[in-house]
């Protein structure tokens, strides 16, 4: 692991030309160290990095978290191993299917994969005995997603037993994932816990008996908003650890979920620039399609943001964004590259001052929930569509809150 001071010199640039993302490291580690205090002492905290740490920048969440965290999830194997190549140490668990093909991969990096049917197991079990090492892998039990797991029952402890039985095997942990844990009404999540805790249970005795002494398989279901809604969960459902997604990234899971019990702070800002101001005459239609004609004379500000960047043409005049602490309505539909905004009742809004698309400038704040709302879209979403070309800044404190960037 590299410092993260070392981390920081490299990558802050407290400028940006056209568009970045600004992501609080700060408050990334602060709202996993609430998580982890909300907890029941003992309980670990798996931080989930996958989609490139949900748009903030998958290696820079891993260091950002790493004292407060376990060991680390990825979505695919390509993920996990990047991790590894970025330094991190700690046990890195892949949470989708991998196809063998990448078996020696995750074997030669000590990343752990999902497990979820016999024939897959066997395939490991086989390269990891041609490799010399010793594969640890994670059981998936499917409680209610319907989309990875083994269904609880007798045909899948039994597969589970031949499958602790195989050469190089170490069956490490078990998991479930909730489908409805971010609804108000916990019946459902009761409902999976319930069956995932009774297999769970099945199978940690299944592995003893085979193998008395060996290390407790490590069990964990909750995800943000399990750990959000502790409070309201079945007793026991921290387990041995959660698996902390959206919420380490300061977004609640939904609007349902307590919102005063834990304070989860937004990691990240989408900032903007003006590019181009003018007055337009009434009668003038603003972007493609002509889906807006002014009525009046109005002033119009051109900014760097459009759907390549990862900005939603779904919040074609609909959605705001800040100018000098207020807000300027999106006229028209969103372009590639480029958007316009009504600067009309900012004087003061100048060539190359700083939009804010997402965060905060002065009094003023755009949630990434507020601009899901106005676009259709999903604040999960969001961050992760936030493009390649975007360049993330890093930031430890304040600086780059308000407009000093
Ligand atoms: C994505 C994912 C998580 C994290 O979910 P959040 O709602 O972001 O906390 C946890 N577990 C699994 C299996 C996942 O796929």
């Amino acid at each position: 692991m590299r410092r993260k001071e070392d981390h920081v010199t490299e990558n802050r640039e407290n400028t940006f030309d056209r568009i970045c993302v600004l992501v609080h490291l700060d408050r990334i580690r602060e709202n996993m160290k609430a998580m982890k205090e909300s907890l029941p002492k003992g309980t670990k905290l798996i931080g989930v990095v996958k989609a490139d740490g949900y748009g903030c920048g998958a290696g820079e969440t891993a260091r950002a978290i790493e004292p407060y965290a376990s060991g680390f999830a990825a979505a695919t194997a390509d993920e996990a191993l990047s991790l590894r190549r970025e330094g991190v140490v700690k046990p890195i668990l892949v949470l989708g299917s991998v196809c063998s093909e990448r078996f020696y991969e995750l074997l030669a990096a000590d990343i752990r994969p999902v497990i979820f049917e016999e024939e897959t197991a066997a395939v490991f079990s086989r390269i990891a005995a041609e490799a010399g090492i010793r594969g640890k892998v994670h059981l998936a039990v499917d409680t209610g997603m319907s989309r990875i797991g083994f269904q609880p029952g007798k045909k899948a402890l039994e597969a589970i037993g031949r499958i602790s039985r195989m050469e190089r095997i170490e069956i490490e942990g078990i998991f479930t994932h909730f489908a409805r844990a971010d609804e108000i009404d916990k019946r459902w999540a009761k409902e999976q816990f319930e069956a995932f805790r009774t297999f769970a249970d099945s199978v940690s005795k299944l592995l003893e008996e085979a193998e008395p002494g060996r290390k407790k398989l490590f069990c964990h279901c909750l995800n943000s908003a399990g750990i959000v809604d502790f409070h309201r969960m079945p007793e026991g459902s921290e387990m041995d650890g959660a698996r902390a997604g959206i919420a380490m990234y300061g977004l609640y899971p939904s609007d349902e979920v307590d919102h005063s019990r834990i304070r989860l702070l937004p990691a990240m800002e989408f900032k903007s620039r003006i590019t181009y101001i003018k007055e337009i005459l009434p009668g003038t239609s603003v972007s493609y399609g002509g889906t807006f004609t002014a009525e009046r004379p109005m002033r119009i500000a051109t900014v760097s943001a459009g759907y390549a960047d990862g900005y939603p043409r779904g919040a074609s005049g609909k959605g705001e964004v800040l100018i000098r602490g207020k807000r300027a309505r999106i006229l028209g539909r969103v372009c590639m590259d480029q958007l316009m905004a009504d600067v009309t009742d900012i004087p003061e809004a100048e060539k190359w001052d700083e939009v804010t698309l997402v965060g905060r400038d002065g009094q003023e704040e755009i949630t990434m929930e507020e601009l899901a709302k106005a676009s259709g879209g999903f604040h999960y979403e969001l961050p992760c569509l936030i493009g390649k070309r975007v360049p993330r800044i890093y930031t430890w404190g304040n600086e780059g809150q308000n407009s000093s960037i």
